[in-house]
């Protein structure tokens, strides 16, 4: 029994995995349901820490005790049929880990189920794509505070490293509470990817820039506050041409966004809390209306665009990407809100942080604000919400206003920018001294007599309305 951990599905990431734990010494049991998955695996990408198995239970057999599983499988029903076929190979203290993006519900009830076995399960987050998984992700692992520890060495080893030299993989939770924070990153992700197309289709179509020119401002945005993961790549792709066409490639994909429901998850269980992340749902609901491609473009006859203007000069350029530094902060202030309630609601103590912490490399929304975000919720007396903490109070105070023009000037323009425009409607709810609700118990005492609180004293009271109306 010489191997150290078990990765089970050896598709892209469960490949990729798999080869970053073998290049940092772990000796790595690999199973895949197709064989032939597994065949090809050892013929592209051999390794001498890698041991291929065709059957589950001679993988199992080969491992260190306490056994480390770890499932790389579909999120859904494959995890439960594969967590059914390791539950008789498995023996108490054993400790399966799930990487998938399985909902956090799931994690919560299996782990539940194991805890009867006596077998450890992990809800383990993992964000990077294939190149993270390749060569250092950001992992949220969330389980068995005792049985982190036997898990921990291999996952901080394999996990990206910050700039400041620290793993981008801690304790999350237990149970459900790192496939929440990774369903949560997700949503966030969805926002931060729709206001920089946001700012996108403003450069183009607002300030009448090209697609080289908005390669060279996204590069100069990167050097600056905006620097992040997403925003160096959306460089890169401005400036990749077609191979099939003289075209840039850009203009020639399709302007209907997929989705696999992370950020819908984030969004309904948002809901469920009562917690505000319009931002986050606004941007599923763009890829939802980019979708409707044959309505779109039947609804172009009877709504024609406006004229393109010509704004190209440098301020213009400035106040886009303040707009877009401002939304950003309101929506990760979002996601650490809903992060916040979560935590209190499902017990988690979640140290957000840290949280912040372990997205600064290796996920999808790296970005060097992270390093203020993991400042405000680590100092003592941490701000409540994000937008309370003095740095993000004051970078607010001074983007808003290019937050406020630009939403202005694009509503004014015709261009869809929901995500800029629920930053703004969000900001103005949060600071707002008069929210208009009063009418709203008006009306709900009025039709339903559902009572109403006053400014003035305590109490519940009603208003006998329809007196007053007849
Ligand atoms: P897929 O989600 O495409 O899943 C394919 C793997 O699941 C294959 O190994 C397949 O085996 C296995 N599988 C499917 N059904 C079963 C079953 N009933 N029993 C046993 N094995 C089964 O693979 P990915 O590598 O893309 O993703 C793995 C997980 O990681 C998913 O949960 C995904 O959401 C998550 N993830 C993916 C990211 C990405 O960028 N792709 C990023 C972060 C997380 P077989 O070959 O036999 O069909």
């Amino acid at each position: 029994k010489q191997q150290d951990i078990a990765v089970i599905g050896l598709a892209v990431m469960g490949r990729s995995l798999a080869l970053n734990m073998a290049d940092h010494g772990f000796a790595v049991a690999a199973y895949n349901r197709s064989y032939a998955v597994s065949e090809q695996m050892a013929k592209n990408h051999p390794h001498p820490h890698i041991h291929i198995y065709k059957e589950l239970k001679d993988c199992v057999a080969a491992l260190k005790k306490p056994r480390k599983v770890m499932l790389m499988v579909k999120a859904g029903k494959a995890v439960d049929m594969v967590i059914e076929q390791l539950v008789d190979l498995l023996e108490e203290g054993d400790i399966i880990l799930d990487g998938g993006n399985s909902f956090f519900e799931d994690t919560i009830r299996r782990e539940q189920a194991l805890r009867k076995n006596g077998l450890h399960y992990f809800g383990v987050g993992v964000s990077g794509g294939e190149e993270g998984a390749r060569f250092g992700p950001s992992i949220m692992p969330g389980g068995n505070k005792q049985a982190y520890d036997k898990i921990r060495p291999i996952l901080e080893t394999i996990a990206a490293k910050a700039s400041d030299g620290k793993p981008c993989c801690t304790y999350i939770g237990e149970n459900g509470a790192g496939h929440y924070v990774k369903m949560v990153h997700n949503g966030i992700e969805y926002a931060d990817m729709q206001l920089i197309s946001e700012a996108y289709l403003q450069l183009k179509y607002i300030g009448g820039y090209t697609n080289t020119e908005i390669a060279k401002i996204f590069k100069e945005w990167n050097a600056g506050e905006l620097e992040s993961f997403l925003i160096r790549i959306t460089a890169d792709i401005f400036l990749a041409s077609d191979d099939r066409s003289s075209q840039d490639l850009l203009d020639v994909i399709a302007d209907s966004a997929a989705q696999k429901g992370t950020g819908r998850w984030t969004s309904i269980e948002a809901l469920k809390q009562g917690v505000d992340v319009s931002m986050i749902t606004a941007s599923c609901n763009a890829r939802v209306m980019s979708n409707l491609l044959a309505q779109r473009h039947q609804a172009q006859i009877l709504y024609p665009d406006r004229k393109p203007l010509q704004r190209k000069n440098d301020a213009f350029v400035e106040t886009v990407r303040q707009a877009l530094y401002a939304g950003k902060i309101l929506a990760y202030a979002q996601g650490f809100a809903l992060l916040a309630h979560a935590s209190s609601q499902y017990d988690w103590q979640l140290a957000l942080g840290e949280i912040a912490a372990i997205f600064r490399a290796g996920c999808i929304i790296q970005a060097r604000f992270l390093n203020d975000i993991q400042q405000a919720f680590t100092k003592e007396n941490p701000a409540s919400h994000l937008l309370f903490d003095p740095f993000f109070a004051k970078q607010l105070q001074t983007h808003q206003q290019a937050l406020r023009d630009m939403v202005a000037m694009s509503i004014t323009q015709g261009l869809a920018i929901p995500a800029m425009a629920n930053a703004v409607s969000y900001l103005d709810m949060f600071r707002s001294s008069h929210s208009g609700a009063n009418l709203i118990q008006a009306q709900r005492d009025y039709f339903g007599a559902h009572t109403f609180e006053r400014c003035d004293m305590s109490g519940s009271f009603h208003h006998e309305w329809r007196r007053d109306h007849e």
